[in-house]
């Protein structure tokens, strides 16, 4: 396949190829029709010209026809003197008498009458047809004594004044040199089109070499950059807004969206094998202490029980990194039923209210509004269960947590919020919140889960709000989160109601 270069340069070639042959053909055919226009004016001319002779020549004295009778019958003939004063003119031409007799002919056609009988009679009768006066014929004669080359006659006739026995005047002109100027055309043409169009080629493809000069260094810095090390280079963008700095522009805009992507794949996969690892080093820990020949049953029983919560972590960590996974694939179906929101956040309240108890927190539901959403029941609750353990777990003793559920009918939203009085998340920390793994400052206490709420305490992997965030998202809603460090945090999730609802 030919570069885009050469491409250009045989299109460019070949446009300017047609359109010099169409001019010349035009140029040609106007050329044709103009030189049989001058041809006609030619032979009226010289038709004109012999009448002329014929009229100053012919007096009382001197006539120019004969009517004598020749073997019992009238016959008109021109005189000797007539025809020797037309002799004395070199061009082609017939005089006509009545009734189509011939009169004179020219001595170039009483040369051509010899040597080419045939050419001579086509001609007369061709002379002979045209009756009406300024009409013109082009006639062709094989013109043996050049070789068989064709030379064209282009003939007129004019009457005579009438009462005259001279009827009319033929003549003729050699089109040879009106048609030497077009075949001077064609010739000129073919030398002349295809050097020029060779060198619009050759200067086109120098000029589509330099347009595409830029491409090919563009080519060459995405080739270095996409190796995949280099995605925090960018390319250098044309000052011209053209289509090149646009394309540019494009591919930077891309670099940084794969940067962004490549960069957030490298954490998570880090950080999915570092949560991965903890646990399992744990695990080996506690099955080599249970199995320990040393170890008391009591012991072993302890180190069994650990090696289970360790396992129910990882394998909970494994289902939210699934989730996620087909989250962002787009792989995962969410149920759409409609789902009656009340009943589930009093029940959700229920398990606030258990977990709340252990942690010494007072835990209110402030208002509980009727509204139905089109979703995912269990998806639902998990939403909302990952906001309220979350608020008991990032709020100290004797805090506050509050739970309401309020509709927005102007807007058909539903909003659940969960608001706490604990330590609260710093400015810095909000915008990364909702991004996975990430946990604010390990340092800061953390409550634990009591174990009478009969929910586990997975130990928080990161994970919980980002699910959160997708399931709101999935459901057409969103998440958001307003908080001040050491003052509490308020997570509002808004979702859209049904119409009935
Ligand atoms: P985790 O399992 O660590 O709780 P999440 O994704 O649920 O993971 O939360 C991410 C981080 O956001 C938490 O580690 C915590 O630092 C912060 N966070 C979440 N909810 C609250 C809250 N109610 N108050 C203060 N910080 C919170």
């Amino acid at each position: 396949m030919a570069s885009i270069r050469a491409r250009l340069a045989l299109g460019y070639g070949a446009a300017l190829l047609g359109t010099l042959v169409a001019f010349s053909a035009a140029l040609y055919f106007a050329r044709s029709a103009s030189a049989d226009q001058d041809l006609a004016v030619e032979a009226v001319e010289e038709a004109d010209h012999v009448l002329r002779v014929v009229r100053a020549y012919a007096t009382q004295e001197r006539p120019a026809v004969d009517f004598r009778p020749v073997n019992g019958r009238f016959v008109t003939s021109i005189t000797q003197g007539m025809a020797m004063e037309l002799d004395r003119h070199s061009g082609y031409f017939f005089v006509f008498g009545r009734d189509d007799l011939t009169l004179y002919v020219s001595p170039p056609l009483r040369i051509l009458r010899v040597v080419d009988p045939d050419s001579y009679n086509e001609l007369i009768d061709a002379a002979r047809s045209l009756i009406s006066e300024g009409q013109g014929i082009r006639i062709s004669l094989d013109d043996e004594a050049s070789g068989g080359s064709r030379s064209m006659l282009f003939a007129m006739r004019r009457e005579a004044s009438s009462g005259s026995l001279i009827a009319r005047v033929v003549a003729g002109v050699p089109t040879s040199a009106a048609e030497l100027a077009s075949r001077l055309l064609i010739g000129t043409v073919i030398a002349v089109v295809p050097v020029v169009v060779i060198l619009s080629m050759l200067v086109a493809y120098w000029f589509a070499g330099r347009a595409l000069g830029p491409v090919e260094e563009i080519i060459n810095d995405v080739e270095a950059i996409s190796d995949g090390r280099s995605l925090h280079r960018r390319l250098v963008t044309g000052v011209e807004a053209d289509e090149l700095s646009r394309l540019t522009m494009t591919l930077n805009a891309m670099f940084a969206r794969l940067e962004h992507s490549f960069g957030a794949l490298r954490r998570f996969t880090a950080d999915a094998s570092h949560e991965l690892k903890t646990p399992l080093a744990v695990l080996r820990a506690d099955v080599e202490r249970a199995m320990n020949p040393a170890t008391s049953p009591t012991e072993r029983l302890v180190a069994l029980e650990e090696a289970l919560a360790e396992i129910t972590r990882t394998s909970d960590l494994v289902d939210s990194l699934l989730t996620l996974a087909r989250a962002d694939e787009g792989r995962f179906d969410i149920v759409r039923e409609p789902v009656d929101l009340a009943p589930l956040v009093r029940e959700v309240f229920e398990t606030a209210t258990l977990l709340g108890e252990g942690a010494e927190l007072e835990v209110n539901l402030t208002a509980v509004e009727e509204g139905t959403v089109l979703g995912d029941a269990s998806r639902i609750r998990q939403l909302l269960l990952n906001l309220v353990t979350n608020a008991i777990k990032y709020t100290p003793a004797g805090g506050r947590v509050d739970v309401s559920l309020a509709r927005r009918p102007q807007h058909l939203e539903i909003v659940f919020s969960v608001r706490d009085t604990g330590i609260g998340i710093a400015a810095g920390d909000l915008p990364h919140i909702f991004e996975r793994f990430w946990r604010a400052d390990q340092a800061r206490s953390r409550r634990p889960i009591p174990p009478q709420s009969g929910l586990v305490d997975r130990g928080g992997s990161g994970l919980g709000l980002a699910i959160s965030q997708w399931i709101a998202q999935a459901h057409g809603g969103s998440l958001s989160v307003q908080s001040r460090l050491g003052r509490g945090s308020v997570f509002t999730v808004t979702l859209p109601t049904t119409a009935v609802s």
